[in-house]
């Protein structure tokens, strides 16, 4: 059968204009769409089709959102038979069957020791609300207001909201060290480090002295995404469990970005075999749709109805998307497939490394992978590491080259870390061997034209 080619949604002339309208209209604080400015169209699996007729490999991924890529047929199936059924699409916090299915499909997935004991409470559909509501519930359930939290972390960005309803409880944040191999906070890396690390965070709880408020919680990443893709060594999460527990304070992990099958086990607190007592959940389960949750311990569940409200917790559509992307997850094994297949492209960009000494070092954890660039040439930073080595500094002007030349090469990638030097790779978990080998080959030749651009430096002072 021929295949023919479906019209342009929009005449390709319409592209730059498109652009030129949102730098115009748009606000100073968007962020994507400064450093990709491309109009998606069309979109399936890996692939994106722009306005002007590219097509671009997407390993963005909504920011880690498309566990099965874009508009996989089982997601639109599920969107579809919603809408064919007449059931409505916003019911804020009703029972629906749909919403009945989505959670017996989560709750199927979850850790069994959490799972058989769970609470669930549907939230505004960010993960930002999500993490708000986790708050919100362990300091109802401890009375305390301390928060325990890690350097590095990316959690969400809501502040104001409850400081202009009157219902801000003051929260005080101690910071306590994550673990991080390459640029370890103590210059020793390795297991050594993160020990060191989880002693600290005992030593500082225990100090009666230590000026540290009574914590409601410890809200933790399993692999910190937006920090630089740092996997937290699973002796440290076991070693952060056992703190906890000791001291009666709940553990929230969050997994908004590491769950559904990314890290290459169903969620990030597998590795460890840890079990958290609430759960921070959104981004994949969502199956593309706006949907955020937490599950968390019954005993926790002593706060008051009403306690975390919002207009929009009935997403029918999204309920109905997630079930099918936790359901083809599962039932076809993607999260193992995930870390096959992420194990192998960290060996492929780990030997990138003797022909780019720019590569200062390429982590992560299943398709959750990160390379950080650097500069080689400068001076390394000050260390107390016993043997002097320490890493070369960050280049940011570097990764945003690379960013830039892989854009046009037509491979969509994402920067973090702590100083943005991070080149992010999050794509779907239906990738195929071609597919990552299409992935690696043209990260490989940006890496090879940034390094010759003369522009390396000039984009230090742009903002990402
Ligand atoms: N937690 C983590 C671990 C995240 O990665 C993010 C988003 N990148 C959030 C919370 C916040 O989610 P949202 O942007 O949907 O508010």
């Amino acid at each position: 059968m021929a295949v023919t080619e479906p019209a342009p949604v929009v005449p390709p002339s319409a592209h730059e204009g498109i652009l030129r309208r949102q730098s115009l209209r748009e606000s100073a604080a968007r962020t994507y769409a400064r450093s990709l400015p491309i109009v998606p169209v069309r979109a399936r699996g890996l692939t994106i089709e722009g306005a002007d007729g590219r097509r671009y490999l997407d390993c963005l991924s909504g920011a880690g959102t498309l566990a099965l890529g874009h508009n996989h047929p089982v997601v639109l199936e599920a969107i579809r038979k919603v809408i064919d059924s007449g059931a409505p699409l916003h019911v804020l916090d009703l029972a629906t069957p749909v919403k009945d299915a989505f959670t017996t499909e989560l709750f199927a997935t979850l850790p069994p020791g959490l799972a058989d004991n769970a609470r669930i409470q549907f939230c505004g559909p960010a993960g930002t609300d999500a993490v708000e509501a986790a708050f919100k519930l362990v300091r109802t359930a401890t009375g305390r207001s301390g928060l325990l939290a890690f350097t590095g972390a990316y959690h969400g960005m809501t502040a104001g909201a409850l400081e202009a309803s009157g219902g801000a409880q003051d929260i005080r944040v101690t910071r306590l060290p994550f673990p991080q191999d390459y640029r370890c906070p103590f210059g020793i890396g390795g297991e050594r480090g993160a020990a060191i690390a989880a002693h600290w965070t005992e030593h500082l709880l225990d100090d009666q002295k230590g000026g540290v408020p009574a914590p409601a919680g410890m809200i933790l990443e399993p692999v910190q995404g937006e920090g630089g893709v740092n996997p937290a060594p699973d002796s440290w999460m076991r070693r952060m469990r056992r703190i906890t527990e000791d001291r009666s304070i709940p553990l929230i992990a969050d997994e908004v970005q590491t769950g559904v099958g990314r890290t290459g086990a169903f969620w990030g607190v597998e590795h460890s075999g840890i079990v958290p007592d609430v759960m921070v959940l959104s981004k994949a389960i969502g199956g593309s749709l706006p949907l955020a949750v937490i599950v968390y311990r019954s005993e926790l569940d002593l706060w008051q109805p009403g306690a975390h409200a919002g207009t929009f917790r009935g997403n029918q559509l999204a309920m109905a998307a997630g079930a099918a992307t936790l359901a083809h997850v599962r039932e076809n094994g993607l999260a193992q497939r995930a870390a096959t297949l992420g194990e192998r492209m960290l060996t492929r960009l780990r030997s990138l490394g003797a022909h780019h000494p720019g590569i200062g070092n390429v982590r992560g954890r299943g398709l959750m992978i990160g390379m950080e660039l650097v500069d080689p040439e400068a001076a390394p930073l000050p260390t107390t590491a016993e043997d002097g080595a320490a890493p070369p500094p960050p280049d940011p002007a570097f990764a945003r080259a690379v960013q830039q030349e892989c854009l046009r090469r037509g491979l969509i990638v994402e920067l973090g870390g702590r100083h943005g030097a991070v080149v992010r790779l999050l794509p779907p978990l239906t990738l195929t061997d071609e597919q990552a080998t299409a992935v690696i080959d043209r990260l490989a030749d940006a890496l090879t034209a940034a390094e010759r651009s003369p522009n390396r430096r000039a984009a230090a002072g742009s903002i990402h």
